[in-house]
């Protein structure tokens, strides 16, 4: 039994726990919220901010591995563990660089991952890039919150920026790379999103993508190349862009457990969960082959009401074959929020559509408006 501390108690850190008991650790998480997806399920909950350093040191106490659910923590506390001796994974300087969408974006460009054109840009300062393009806060963009696109310089945010070329999608893909301890790499297949046009959230996704294998080849050939450069430690995630000209663009990644490696839970023969912990704790890694098609739908909170959240239709889709159910005991809804999510076999692509549409049609939220 090891002791091992997750910064960060949202469903990531759900399903990491879920995974953990299997391996038999001993999982302490931080978060500043009481009831969040992780409280009342981790051996030990610690209630504080993952923004403060000081707090992140005295969580860390006693533990063997620190790792994290979220990039939005105190990169100062995490390099302060790991000036104890103590394992930090991913590696301070790694969540630094990925916080930063402007070093993250120059960095894969000085190290040859391809890249939209892109320019770093202050209010007032010359823009060398043809309009319509695509403008990212440099901090704290979540869910596509902080990233706009703009047809004119009038409507630019007036905030220092990362801005790039738009890049012609035809298919938005995440591969998921773990590397572990002593340097082993596996990668899952690429898993492919379509994401929900008002609120820039997944609406479902599929593995394996619906791509030619050789794209598959290259997607996952370059994420192995960045979590080597980084020298990651644990999980990679990497957002892909699939261009209509043919070619990948690097979006960004994920140093941590992925959204969009849920389906891996189920589809795989190893989840991105336990293969998070297997490269943390030195463990050979698990082959990350995909059995049967796998596809995801998202339960959110409706777009109307903040509440208590309800599932209407539990029957109706529980009937369906090769569905299960994973909600991350929120208590709270919220338009968009993230409540949980279907997850969907199925023996062909098409079966799968199939299914996955009627998983759609199956269940709704209701929100029990509260009474203030
Ligand atoms: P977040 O981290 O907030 O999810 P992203 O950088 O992933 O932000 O951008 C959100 C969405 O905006 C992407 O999923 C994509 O649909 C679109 N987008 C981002 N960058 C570009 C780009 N260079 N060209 C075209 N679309 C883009």
């Amino acid at each position: 039994m090891q002791r091992v501390g997750i910064v960060g108690g949202g469903q990531l850190g759900r399903m990491l726990i879920q995974a953990g008991i299997d391996l038999d650790l001993r999982i302490k998480v931080l978060d500043s919220a009481p009831d969040s997806p992780c409280a009342g399920i981790a051996h030990e909950f610690v209630l504080g901010s993952v923004r403060e350093a000081d707090v992140i040191e005295r969580f860390a106490e006693g533990v063997r591995v620190l790792t994290i659910e979220l990039e939005d923590v105190s990169v100062e506390g995490l390099e302060r563990v790991a000036a104890k001796g103590i394992q930090v994974s991913p590696a301070p300087h790694i969540v630094a660089l990925i916080q930063d969408k402007g070093r993250q974006r120059s960095w894969y460009a000085a190290n040859g991952f391809p890249s939209p054109a892109y320019q770093l840009w202050n209010p007032g300062e010359p823009i060398q890039l043809p309009f319509p393009l695509i403008q990212k806060s440099l901090r704290g963009g979540y869910d596509g919150k902080g990233v706009q696109r703009v047809v004119a310089p009038a409507a630019l945010w007036p905030v220092p920026s990362l801005l790039e070329a738009e890049v012609a999608i035809a298919k938005e893909i995440s591969v998921i790379v773990a590397r572990s301890f002593r340097g082993e790499m596996q990668a899952f297949p690429a898993v492919e999103s379509v994401f929900h046009p008002e609120a820039h959230v997944v609406e479902y996704l599929q593995i394996p993508a619906d791509i030619p294998a050789a794209v598959q080849e290259e997607a996952q050939q370059i994420a192995m190349d960045i979590a080597e450069a980084l020298k990651v430690v644990g999980l990679l995630a990497v957002e892909f862009f699939y261009g209509t000209d043919g070619k990948l663009y690097v979006n960004e990644a994920s140093p941590r457990p992925h959204n969009t490696g849920h389906v891996t839970v189920k589809a795989c023969w190893v989840s991105q969960f336990e293969q998070h912990w297997r490269a943390l704790l030195g463990l050979p890694l698990g082959v990350p082959y995909v059995h049967s098609y796998g596809g995801l739908v998202n339960i959110l909170g409706p777009a109307g009401g903040h509440g208590h959240p309800r599932l209407v239709g539990l029957s109706t889709l529980l009937s369906i074959p090769g569905v299960s159910l994973h909600l991350y005991g929120k208590k709270r809804s919220s338009p968009f929020r993230k409540l949980g999510h279907v997850l969907v076999l199925a023996p062909s692509r098409e079966e799968l559509q199939a299914r996955l549409r009627a998983v759609q049609q199956a269940f709704r939220i209701e929100v029990e408006t509260e009474n203030f």
